[in-house]
């Protein structure tokens, strides 16, 4: 089983940023309302993610790291409609077997501090903590050299860590995240639920303060969000966040139809910065299409292009004139 772990390690833990990720989906599926992320040397030594959320009773603790343990799929039609970030079951289980973990967990009223090194639960004690978790990771692949030599500068692990916080603070407004980095903070939002608040703590409050608000919908499709004329800034294509129902997603026709919104009226090879939330039935998108989960089918996808492409040209628009 230790040996499954560490092939599933391969596929889930690719560089840190997997392992923020995974504990970040968790907390958030825990219904945290604070979650902190530590890190030093980008997380290649040390990753910390505290949160308030539900925490874990010391049974299910010992229980969430055996393999397919997830608690998140009561029937084997909900993998059809999948809510949750996390429902594979395998995060803890993989992770825990590539690194040296401490997870401190507390349901409010049992809970656990569990030592697990390479897959193995070293130690255990009570856990002295308020509802809430705490897991950290050091020495990532330590025991996976192979793994180790394929990571890339302290610079660019961060900036993939950076750039998966961004864009679950953006998802979720109504959560305060908090990004440190060798104890420097990154980014930190407030959780007040406010889009606009996030945007500027990522892209600057200049920025933000010229961003237009727009909204638009069809029978099966609502979209909102928030964007800058791109005469206005420096943005790449990267600054164009989308999301369905909450969850971040790459859908190169959706971000044609964003930018195709403004060349209308701006026909310059400049990109706006801009945060897209599309909300629909559940059943008419496909999570299944990527084990990332970020590359994701949309049913009446030309309905949604063409909603999205008026919705924010109309925007446009009024700003223009
Ligand atoms: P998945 O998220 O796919 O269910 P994981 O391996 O990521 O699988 O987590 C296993 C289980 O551990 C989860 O289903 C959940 O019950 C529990 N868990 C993990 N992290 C947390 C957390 N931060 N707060 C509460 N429960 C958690
Ligand atoms: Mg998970």
């Amino acid at each position: 089983e230790w040996l499954s772990n560490k092939i599933a390690a391969g596929e889930v833990v690719e560089r840190p940023a997997s392992v923020v990720k995974e504990f970040v989906e968790n907390a958030i599926d825990a219904d945290a309302t604070t979650i902190e992320v530590f890190l030093e040397e980008a997380g290649l030594s040390f990753i910390q993610v505290v949160d308030n959320g539900s925490g874990m009773s010391e049974e299910d603790a010992l229980k969430s790291f055996a393999r397919h343990a997830t608690s998140k799929i009561e029937k084997e039609q909900d993998l059809f409609r999948i809510r949750t970030l996390g429902f594979r079951g395998e995060a803890l289980a993989s992770i825990s077997s590539v690194c040296k973990m401490t997870m401190k967990t507390s349901d409010g009223q049992g809970g656990a501090e569990l030592y697990i090194e390479g897959g193995h639960i070293k130690s255990q004690k009570p856990a002295a903590l308020r509802q809430g978790t705490d897991i950290t990771v050091a020495q990532l692949f330590y025991n996976t050299p192979a793994r180790l030599k394929y990571l890339k500068t302290v610079q660019t692990e961060l900036g993939h860590s950076m750039d998966l916080m961004n864009r679950l603070a953006l998802g979720n407004p109504h959560i305060a995240f908090k990004l440190v980095h060798n104890g420097q903070v990154q980014l930190q939002t407030n959780g007040r639920g406010h889009v606009q608040q996030v945007l500027a703590a990522i892209y600057g409050a200049h920025n933000a303060k010229k961003m237009f608000e727009f909204t638009g919908e069809t029978n099966d499709y609502k979209i909102h969000g928030f964007a800058t004329l791109p005469e206005l800034t420096r943005a790449s294509k990267n600054y164009i966040s989308i999301f369905v129902n909450g969850r971040w997603v790459k859908h190169y026709l959706v971000q044609k139809a964003v930018v195709d919104a403004f060349h209308t009226y701006l026909p310059i090879e400049r990109y706006p910065i801009a945060a897209l939330f599309i909300e629909g039935d559940p059943q008419l998108t496909d999570v299944n299409v990527h084990p990332a989960k970020h590359q994701i089918r949309l049913s009446k996808e030309p309905e949604l292009l063409q909603l999205v492409e008026q919705t924010i040209r109309a925007a446009v628009r009024d700003v223009v004139r």
